[in-house]
């Protein structure tokens, strides 16, 4: 049998706002004691008022003004209710009919346009965590409430994705935006980002995506889909897709009947494990927070907010390639972090002065993935312009540009004083290098006669012989020039 694979994605991202949603604690708790964030809010006490935060709702509105979305004139807060030790109200403020964002849309690498069905706002819970105390074996566990009402964003697409590698490209693309626009360091290890995809395969042929949903054609039951939880990295987004789909595949031809769960993803082990049953929407018995007044978004909200969109990396991507003449890979690595792209875009700028637009676009691109990467620090833009510009017009080779950038930066030395020393030390060597040139033509008269007499590749043989002169330390292609110059 043959099967489609049908992935939908939700992705929740801790937003980098200074307090949490609805209460004034603090929310940079990363190593930070348990429990010292908070206050009758996020504890959930009785009688405890949630006050919504605007920076943070301003963030949710730039993802989704950054990923084409609509944005809803009016916002609904609602209680999304169960049960869980890491939830001490007893709900989790949330939103349901009525997100924030909804129907947006981005574009992938490959070209894929994914779907965004929405962009909530809602609140994180507390970190609980399990342990055995070692004397007894007792099993206990721990709450820290630190986490607890930290800003969360729910980013959910449509069951559109038909590829783990899509999902990937997805998840990075997402990434990407939360740092380009400061809403989010998106952290994975920290927890900033979690990525729960759902994963069914269907028959291929049986069924259609119509409305962003999966519709069954004729009397074909649709396969139940499972979702999968605990994703700590990008990579393992497709390596647990990857993963489920043959699991899921191997089910249905040993004749078994799919069933609707929750799975957890085990890096260690790199297999996906059965959690629980998965719980419908009904379950949660969403209510309107009586709590919280709808609040209005006007168009002049979304314009100031608006004015925090930057040039994203799809459209960079597409700005290097064509009008700078960059490649498209060197394009894509460069693009996907804002601080690589902002040094990129102001070396290119200061090349521009001395190089024409492609030159400089192609030797920015060149310099940073090579030079810049492999020295590993901070280079100085305009020094490394400065030795680009001499490069191009010949008067050093490269790698003696990457060695006075390492000799500057551990010496803190001037470039342009060591570059000064170096030109000045380099036309002494010429000068000392044609009189060895001159030496090596008085004692090969031979082979001079057969360079003469039209055997060119003697030439090799003459380089050979200045560069045993010279131990090797003559730059060969130097050591040509004068050659044919003094035989002319
Ligand atoms: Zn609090
Ligand atoms: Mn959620």
């Amino acid at each position: 049998m043959e099967y489609d694979i049908i992935i939908g994605l939700e992705i929740h991202v801790q937003t980098k706002t200074e307090s949490k949603m609805f209460c004034s604690c603090k929310t940079g708790y990363f190593q930070e004691e348990p429990n010292t964030h908070v206050c009758p809010v996020c504890l959930g006490l009785p009688g405890a008022l949630p006050v919504p935060n605007k920076r943070a709702i301003e963030l949710c509105i730039l993802m989704g003004l950054a990923t084409n979305c609509t944005i809803n004139k009016e916002i609904h807060f609602d209680r999304k209710h169960y049960f869980y030790p890491d939830l001490p109200k007893g709900y989790q403020i949330s939103q349901y009919k009525e997100p924030i964002c909804s129907n947006g849309s981005l574009t992938l690498p490959s070209q894929n346009k994914i779907e965004i069905e929405r962009i909530h706002q809602e609140e994180d819970v507390a970190k609980s965590t399990h342990h055995t105390e070692s004397s007894t074996g007792k099993e206990y566990s721990l709450i820290d409430y630190n986490k607890s009402g930290v800003p969360l964003i729910e980013i959910v697409t449509k069951p559109c994705i038909r590829s783990a590698r899509d999902a990937k490209d997805f998840a990075t693309a997402i990434r990407q935006i939360c740092r380009y626009l400061n809403i989010s360091d998106a952290d994975m290890e920290k927890g900033q980002m979690r990525c729960e995809p759902n994963i069914s395969i269907q028959e291929k042929g049986k069924w259609e995506y119509k409305d962003g949903k999966i519709l069954s054609i004729g009397d074909y039951k649709l396969n139940a889909k499972v979702e999968i939880k605990n994703i700590g990295s990008i990579t393992a987004v497709e390596k647990s897709i990857a993963y489920e789909v043959k699991r899921l595949i191997e089910e249905k031809e040993n004749g078994k009947e799919i069933m609707q769960q929750t799975r957890g993803w085990n890096a260690d082990k790199g297999i996906t494990e059965f959690q629980r049953s998965k719980e419908t929407a009904d379950d949660y018995r969403y209510m309107p927070d009586p709590d919280i007044p709808i609040i209005e978004i006007s168009k002049q909200d979304i314009d100031r907010i608006s004015k925090e969109l930057v040039e994203l990396p799809e459209q960079k991507i597409e700005r290097y390639t064509r009008e700078y003449g960059v490649s498209e890979y060197a394009s894509k690595v460069i693009s996907s972090s804002k601080q690589n792209s902002e040094y990129f875009e102001k070396l290119f700028n200061k090349l521009k002065e001395s190089l024409d637009e492609k030159e400089a676009g192609i030797q920015a691109a060149n310099w940073l993935m090579g030079t810049v990467y492999a020295i590993g620090k901070d280079v100085d833009i305009n020094d490394l312009a400065l030795l680009i510009v001499k490069f191009k017009e010949g008067k050093i080779t490269k790698g003696i540009a990457e060695e006075l950038l390492k000799d500057c930066l551990e010496n803190n030395k001037d470039i342009s004083d060591e570059l000064n020393k170096f030109e000045k030390s380099s036309s002494e060597n010429a000068n000392k290098l044609e009189d060895i040139i001159k030496e090596v033509i008085k004692n090969n008269q031979k082979a001079i006669q057969d360079y003469k007499d039209g055997k060119t590749s003697t030439m090799g043989y003459l380089v050979g012989q200045v560069m045993q002169t010279t131990k090797g330390s003559a730059n060969p292609n130097e050591a040509r020039n004068i050659l044919e110059k003094l035989l002319k």
